[in-house]
């Protein structure tokens, strides 16, 4: 049987509640084709000590290194017995053969690095956009992968253990410039969005939690800018922020939390500061100036009142 081991840093604990959340497979199917063999909240015996001797011994083989949180080089903190955070990755990273780096915080640093004063905080081999974490820029596991970053605030577990399930069988992961899956991390939560007509005809919303506008103008939405599946792998099987009415904060990207204000799009005379991916401003402006001209009898309605 495969094996994993899931360690925290300075986190939450938001990813690790994602993942009792996961279905298909549900939690308790996929640990019983993978041996869990320590979780700081849900094992019951605080043996994690005993396992890294194991496997530094060769009695144990380690598949699979998980890491959620940010890591510090500060020895004071995220201490598990004699150890800390940062000298059982040491331990570890060339014992597993996968190390998986869950929620943005273990990716790219997140909020423990834009807080961190004394420049001790990272992701595990990202700091934010630059290839400085805590792990070498050209660190590969035994396997030849990097760490797999698979970033969100938190994640979706579908995007944890279909990751898992790939490599678990074999299957060939290609990852983008920032170690993300790109199966997974190729989408915009604007692919799939279900106010996409308002943002075509560029009808937007004024408040959250309406059903109709887009929520780009106004409202700060990141969903043009940020990878993520969010709107193709759906929340509870249902649901997502924009489909919520809410915008997408962007927490997928390296950059996150480095926006000032999650819920404002930034313009500079009336044109937003960033423009949607894959478009130039000059097009954006010249596309939304068009479609304000015109009118769209059914975006210009509540929806419970078109026919
Ligand atoms: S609400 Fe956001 S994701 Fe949805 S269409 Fe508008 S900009 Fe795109």
């Amino acid at each position: 049987m495969k094996t994993l081991i899931w360690i925290q840093g300075l986190t939450c604990n938001g990813n690790t509640q994602s993942l009792l959340n996961a279905e298909n497979p549900y939690f308790y199917e996929l640990f019983s084709k993978i041996e869990l063999l320590y979780h700081p909240s849900l094992s019951i015996d605080n043996n994690l000590l005993e396992i890294i001797r194991d496997i530094e011994k060769g009695h144990i083989n380690l598949d699979f290194l998980v890491v959620e949180g940010a890591i510090t080089k500060n020895k004071n903190f995220c201490r598990i017995g004699e150890f800390s955070i940062g000298e059982i990755i040491e331990k570890l990273k060339n014992k597993a053969s996968y190390i998986i780096a869950v929620g943005n915080c273990a990716a790219n640093g997140n909020f423990p690095a834009l807080y961190d004063k004394n420049n001790d905080v990272s992701g595990l081999q990202f700091k934010f956009e630059e290839k400085d974490g805590f792990l070498p820029s050209d660190f590969k596991t035994k396997s030849g992968y990097p760490v797999i970053n698979i970033s969100g605030c938190p994640i979706h577990p579908a995007w944890f253990t279909q990751t898992l399930l790939a490599l678990y069988y074999n299957r060939k992961i290609y990852l983008d410039k920032l170690n993300r899956p790109k199966e997974l991390f190729m989408y915009l939560p604007h692919d799939g969005c279900i106010r996409n007509e308002y943002f075509e005809w560029k009808t937007e919303a004024e408040e959250f939690g309406t059903k109709e506008g887009c929520l780009f103008y106004n409202l700060g939405c990141r969903g043009p800018l940020t990878h993520a599946p969010c709107n193709k792998i759906l929340w509870n099987r249902i649901s997502s922020k924009t489909r919520a009415g809410m915008p997408c904060i962007g927490c997928t990207e390296y950059n996150f939390p480095l926006n000032e204000n999650f819920f404002e799009t930034k313009k500079n005379m009336g044109i937003p500061e960033e423009v949607p991916l894959g478009v130039s401003k000059r097009t954006y402006i010249l596309i939304s100036g068009v479609a304000k001209t015109l009118k769209n009898e059914r975006t210009s309605k509540k929806l419970e009142e078109t026919d």
